[in-house]
């Protein structure tokens, strides 16, 4: 198995176990060491049980003598045998630490966190901010980007609550939506350039070159400005910073801002005649 895809199976599983086993509470969180991505644990409970990539699938270990202690025979019997080895080991010392077993299986895995998650000793703690539901949580007045980033990183946690929970949650939402007062600057644009990008565009999209969608209610082709460098980034209010795009590649240019993107419409900057 890759980190990456464990990672994301972990990071499903600890909003499932919370919500399941204490909705509104975290028990367990999830942790993953810089370094070594590979050593991926949960913490919360007593000690901390890993959940590393190996060649057959998952390595399950436990990580701390009490946890060892209180969770070796449930293992034992949910895997049908000994542990497959220990992580730490000594043998002059005659050290035997963390014992692990070796699964192909997610469902072990999901079993082994669920009784790790809920033993007595496990810590309770309010589910830290941003939550996914907490939308009383947002601030009184936000600058602009910080309220965008806050709204996807909500999302973003969100989507990873089990389906049932989700759907349930969007059910109970209060269907009107809070207000808040933005803060901050704009920047006030150049509308000449801003019209003369679309003039040279001709009603063809700078990046896809497809005709504009559709018609504005005057009757043009409706394209948007863009500036290539942005302007909250020292980009220059210019006709040869500023292309024009249809709504889609506009959305693309603000979401991902790909280099291969910025190098065509470079490009069709520098191949204007006028
Ligand atoms: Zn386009
Ligand atoms: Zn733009």
């Amino acid at each position: 198995m890759q980190v990456g895809e464990v990672k994301e199976q972990l990071l499903a599983l600890e909003a499932e176990v919370n919500f399941q086993l204490d909705l509104g509470f975290v028990r367990i969180k999830f942790q993953q060491q810089l370094e070594k991505d590979a050593n991926m644990s949960f913490i919360g409970g007593n000690g901390r049980i890993y959940i590393q990539p190996s060649a057959l699938g998952y390595d399950i270990s436990l990580s701390g003598k009490a946890l060892e202690k209180e969770m070796y025979s449930f293992m034992h019997k949910l895997c049908g045998q000994e542990c497959t080895d220990y992580k730490q080991k000594n043998k002059s010392k005659g050290k035997k630490d963390q014992p692990f077993w070796r699964v192909d299986d997610f469902e072990i895995v999901k079993k082994a966190v669920y009784q790790y998650a809920r033993k007595p000793g496990t810590t309770r703690r309010p589910i830290e901010k941003p939550a996914p539901q907490a939308m009383s949580e947002a601030p009184e007045t936000v600058d602009r980007e910080t309220l965008v980033s806050w709204l996807a990183e909500n999302e973003r946690r969100a989507s990873t609550l089990p389906e049932s929970e989700l759907f349930r949650r969007a059910a109970m939402s209060d269907a009107v939506a809070r207000k808040v007062t933005l803060s901050g600057t704009a920047f006030i644009r150049d509308s000449y350039v801003a019209a003369s990008a679309k003039k040279l565009a001709d009603g063809v999209c700078d990046l896809c070159k497809e005709e504009a969608p559709f018609l504005s209610v005057n009757n043009e082709p409706y394209l948007e400005s863009h500036h290539v460098k942005w302007l909250s980034h020292g980009g220059a209010d210019s006709i040869d910073n500023v292309v024009a795009l249809c709504p889609n590649c506009h959305r693309k240019m603000h979401i991902r801002n790909d280099e291969t993107d910025r190098n065509i419409l470079i490009g069709r900057i520098g191949g204007r005649n006028y």
